[in-house]
């Protein structure tokens, strides 16, 4: 993991020196800091994406029956989502490990070690909701934004920010809070990902009561096989908090929409049907 955290962050320090500017978040319609445009973010993102992956140990293979299920049930969430242009990808890496990325401009890995637990269609639709509200409310842009600038304070660009309220940020906490502040996303962040993931996958025609079940796993693996968990909630904080939070957001849903059936995994595909052998003598008719 920080093999990779280092290759995306040299690709967001290079971003970094194209400017810093403030942008219109596509979510909230909020002015913030952004250090890329949306093009920039699309190329970084795009860029980090295959280094993220094979640190993983690859994806499974792009016609495999996963693959697809992933893809289809990723573009119908995101296709509902604030940024539906977006080059989004959704990429099943092969690894036990229980967990799911988001990288900037919309490109999305979930473990075959999480997928595999998902109980329903239902759940992975808000697994890759949640993820990409991360993305449509550039969380990884912002964060990254603020640890560029405190890290790069280190080097004296916190003097030339001096005035924008940055400058005295970068200069205090230098070298210390850059690296923490990488390696997660902050609760407010948490929680508005799974305020869009839902939002979401609703729209998608899911049933959002999956989120809690999704929760409740996840809670139950940290109890039995942390290690397995241990990066997931490492980057995506979860307690019971916001468990109760999205119990609070399901009970305010219609319900028309929550009493709409779970849509089970699809089966294995079914094996080709067997040809019959042609009696001998057989004809064929004109
Ligand atoms: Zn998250």
């Amino acid at each position: 993991m920080d093999a990779i955290k280092t290759g995306i962050w040299a690709w967001l320090l290079a971003a970094l020196l194209l400017g810093a500017a403030c942008a219109a978040n596509p979510v909230t319609g909020e002015q913030q800091l952004a250090m890329m445009s949306e093009q920039e973010e699309i190329s970084v993102g795009a860029r980090a994406y295959p280094v993220a992956i094979d640190q993983y140990g690859g994806g499974l293979p792009k016609d495999s029956a996963m693959q697809a299920y992933v893809g289809r049930v990723g573009r119908r969430v995101a296709g509902s989502s604030h940024r539906p242009e977006l080059p989004w990808e959704f990429t099943v890496v092969e690894s036990e490990e229980v967990n799911a990325f988001a990288l900037p401009g919309g490109k999305i890995a979930i473990t075959r070690g999480l997928l595999v637990r998902l109980p329903d269609e239902d759940s992975l639709a808000f697994v890759l909701a949640h993820e990409a509200g991360h993305v449509t409310a550039r969380h990884f842009v912002s964060r990254h934004a603020k640890s560029s600038l405190i890290n790069l304070g280190v080097v004296g660009v916190g003097v030339a920010l001096g005035g924008s309220g940055w400058g005295g940020v970068a200069q205090r906490t230098a070298g210390t809070a850059g690296n923490l502040m990488l390696l997660s996303y902050s609760r407010d962040q948490e929680r508005q990902a799974d305020d869009l993931g839902s939002m979401y996958m609703i729209a998608a025609g899911y049933n959002p009561k999956a989120q809690v079940a999704v929760m409740e796993l996840l809670l139950k693996l940290r109890d039995k096989e942390p290690s397995y968990v241990a990066t997931l909630f490492s980057t995506h904080p979860l307690d019971q908090e916001r468990l109760q939070t999205a119990k609070r957001r399901v009970e305010k849903v219609s319900p028309e929409v929550l009493a709409r059936p779970m849509t089970p995994v699809p089966g294995p595909p079914k094996p080709p049907t067997l040809k019959r052998k042609r009696p001998s003598g057989y004809q064929q008719q004109g």
